[in-house]
């Protein structure tokens, strides 16, 4: 088991890589811990959370909304729990965002330990400390940023793990090399998904790359003030096709790399070929390149994010496999681009 320390603005994050849940008393006095997981994690996982008072939540990205967080609020008051409780999101994305959230709010922030059990989860959700809910259809619009004391990897998770969430994962995966490793891209591109699937080593060296490639985009803009925002690439579009269209996390952020490949090489000279590397890689694992998508009602969505600012949207595109670049496009050249 290794442990990092990483110091964030005001906070050090433990980093356990290689961990297991059971050890997880070496952070803390278990009676004081209380572990916020979902329905899915719970019933593959029944054993392990005996030993822990759990929160349940029901499972699913429809789930992550305010008045899911004011359940948990009001279950840790049940619960009796104070500022030297510990809440521990034991879960995919949606928990650990949903667990981070309730953690940062509940008595003005408690402590926190985050155990993500989903591919993405493990690669980017619960890594750089932001959480939240959705606000109808409007992804992540409420929430804070709010670093775990704790991250812990307990790879046997991924033994349950459905195989079309290793695929969702890999969305992120791939998005962490297009924007920031191109060694990691042609390592990528010389492995199916089936590969790390069945190889635990391979998985959890590729794990940890990527929890690296995030930190290191984070630690140097812990609050999004510039470069964060190149972890964004693929989110603008992808989220808004997410809400409208009820596809995965994974897959509407694979549309929408996709969809920021063409931008970039309309107004970036992304190199075509370049361009139909991502694509191929992203289909290499199982993941959808095109969705017929009405523009229209992507716009209606699109101009509710967070990243608009007035007249222009805040939009990541690529220089070249390994090279993303923070943006800003005219709404109205958005637009035009969407409805090609
Ligand atoms: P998820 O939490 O819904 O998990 C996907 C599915 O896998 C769920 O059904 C879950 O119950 C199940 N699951 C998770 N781990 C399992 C396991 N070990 N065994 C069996 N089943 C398991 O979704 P996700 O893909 O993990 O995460 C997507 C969410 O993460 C979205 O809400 C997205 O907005 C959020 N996200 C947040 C950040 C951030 O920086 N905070 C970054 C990326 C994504």
């Amino acid at each position: 088991m290794t442990v990092e320390k990483i110091q964030f603005f005001n906070k050090t994050v433990e980093l356990v890589f290689d961990g297991s849940l059971e050890s997880i008393s070496n952070w803390g006095d278990i009676s004081k811990m209380i572990v916020i997981t979902d329905e899915n994690v719970f019933e593959a996982h029944q054993q392990i959370f005996q030993s822990f008072k759990t929160i349940l939540v029901p499972s699913g990205e429809i789930h992550k909304q305010q008045s899911t967080v004011d359940k948990i609020i009001d279950d840790l008051l049940q619960l009796e729990a104070d500022k030297q409780s510990i809440i521990v999101g034991v879960g995919g994305g949606v928990v650990t965002d949903m667990a981070g959230y309730a953690a940062s709010i509940y008595k003005r922030g408690i402590r926190l330990m985050q155990v993500p059990t989903s591919l993405l989860g493990m690669v980017d959700a619960a890594v750089g400390g932001k959480n939240g809910v959705d606000v109808g259809p409007c992804k992540n619009m409420v929430g804070t940023i709010y670093q775990p004391d704790v991250l812990l990897y307990d790879y046997s998770f991924l033994k349950t793990l459905p195989e079309i969430e290793w695929v969702n994962g890999f969305a992120e995966i791939i998005k962490h090399a297009c924007i920031k490793d191109a060694n990691m891209f042609t390592f990528l591109q010389g492995k199916v998904l089936a590969d790390f699937i069945k190889d635990p080593s391979l998985i959890a060296t590729l794990v940890e790359q990527n929890v690296k490639i995030k930190l290191s985009v984070v630690l140097n803009d812990e609050f999004e003030t510039g470069d964060r925002k190149l972890l964004n690439f693929g989110h603008t579009i992808g989220h808004a096709i997410e809400n409208r269209y009820d596809l995965s996390h994974g897959f509407a952020i694979s549309i929408g790399m996709a969809v920021a490949c063409n931008i970039s090489e309309e107004i970036n000279q992304f190199q075509s070929s370049n361009k139909l590397s991502v694509l191929q890689l992203l289909q290499q694992y199982g993941l959808p390149v095109q969705f017929d998508f009405d523009p229209e009602k992507i716009w209606e969505i699109l101009i509710l994010d967070k990243k608009r600012n007035n007249e222009e949207m805040g939009f990541i595109l690529l220089d070249a496999i390994g090279k993303g670049k923070v943006s800003s496009i005219p709404l109205q050249q958005l637009k035009d681009l969407l409805n090609h």
